[in-house]
């Protein structure tokens, strides 16, 4: 077996309000996954680096201590191989993401247990992981516009159920929609368009 330094990088976020305990498994989780899969490639024994409570989207690298102190290494050439569970452990930023791992991929291999290997040499690679920065990006965004926006807060609510068609309606109803305010604003519409096609016959008549 070849002498490799080996470190894995975990990470969990505070976003879902997860209670100290929960994080606390879901660290040990990421631990032994990546444990028994450096078992499984006989490769040494990891060491961990590891970021409790720290979103990738809200702060940038610079805000995860570990993951910084893991580049440090990586730059002194102490580590040859990272091992993530997936590439959002790394970053959920595609320039974040993209920027830490054009510098580590000189030093060192980055392996993600779900993506496989990392590195921007070759177009595929750089398209592999700018691909998975970017998805990640977008749906911390939306999570976090719909958290914003009150979204997920009125699609819990079940006064906003609709009465007519059981489902929450976030933007205009369907025209099938049968709830009181679409029936009203239905009868308005054809109201208007009687009255329309009245005056029309009307000024129509008047003119022959
Ligand atoms: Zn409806
Ligand atoms: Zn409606």
């Amino acid at each position: 077996m070849i002498q490799q330094n080996i470190v894995g990088y975990v990470r969990v976020s505070d976003q879902k309000l997860k209670s100290s305990g929960e994080r606390r498994q879901d660290i040990d989780r990421q631990k032994e996954k990546i444990t028994k899969f450096c078992e499984s490639m006989d490769w040494n024994t990891p060491t961990f680096f590891c970021d409790d409570g720290i979103s990738a989207f809200k702060e940038d690298y610079n805000s995860r201590p570990e993951f910084c102190k893991m580049l440090r290494e990586v730059r002194a050439n102490r580590i040859h191989r990272i091992i993530v569970e997936d590439l959002t452990r790394w970053s959920r930023r595609i320039e974040d993401g993209l920027k830490t791992m054009r510098e580590v991929s000189d030093k060192c291999t980055v392996t993600s247990m779900a993506e496989g290997e990392a590195y921007l040499t070759t177009p595929e690679g750089w398209f592999k992981c700018a691909l998975a920065f970017l998805m990640a990006e977008w749906s911390s965004k939306s999570l976090s516009y719909k958290v914003q926006s009150g979204m997920l807060r009125r699609l819990e609510n079940k006064k906003n159920i609709c009465e007519s068609c059981g489902v929450v309606h976030l933007g205009r109803h369907p025209k099938t929609c049968e709830c009181k305010q679409c029936l009203e604003r239905k009868g308005r519409e054809k109201r208007r368009e009687k009255y329309q096609t009245n005056k029309i016959t009307k000024t129509g008549a008047s003119l022959g």
